[in-house]
């Protein structure tokens, strides 16, 4: 009778730890494989890429500094997903940082990019991420110099430029 009750304890012990832990765990992965609107496998996305913007879109590489196109570029524009060609930044919020690249003070518009933290090379920082495809597009620091007090630190290699907005 007694060991009954033992082992019916126990029962009830790893169900509820159970029941505790397995949610956590499903959370975690959810975040790992998050879904984004455009899906592509990864010979796709080796097609449909230049070797450099795979490495920095699908493998969150990042370019050499001061050697990406748009650093400098001054040109009234949109800057778009390179991958998946989703607007992500505007001319009007480009500025010159100084890092080696592009930089913006504020997504074009609200859910066009998304953050996660990135705690890779031994740095806690903010990953900032097409919301469309998912594809890396750079970091996030919160140094900026304007009213935002943002700096979006987005490699060239995400980023297709298209001269002037057709919306304005
Ligand atoms: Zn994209």
């Amino acid at each position: 009778m007694k060991k009954t009750n033992w082992m019916f304890l126990t029962h009830i012990l790893i169900y509820t730890l159970t029941l505790i832990l397995f949610p956590g765990c499903t959370e975690k992965e959810a975040t790992m494989k998050q879904q984004f609107p455009v899906q592509k496998s990864d010979a796709e996305w080796k097609k449909k890429l230049t070797p450099e913007q795979y490495r920095v879109l699908r493998q969150a590489g990042t370019e050499r500094p001061f050697s990406g196109i748009y650093t400098d570029n001054e040109k009234p524009g949109v800057y778009r997903c390179a991958a998946c060609g989703a607007e992500l930044f505007r001319s009007e919020s480009k500025f010159h940082s100084g890092c080696g690249w592009p930089s913006f003070d504020s997504a074009a518009k609200t859910g066009t990019v998304i953050l996660r933290p990135d705690n890779s090379l031994g740095m806690t920082r903010t990953e900032v991420l097409c919301a469309n495809c998912g594809g890396h597009l750079g970091h996030l620091f919160d140094d900026g110099p304007t009213a935002t007090g943002m700096r979006y630190c987005i490699n060239s290699e995400s980023l297709k430029f298209e001269k002037k907005d057709p919306a304005e």
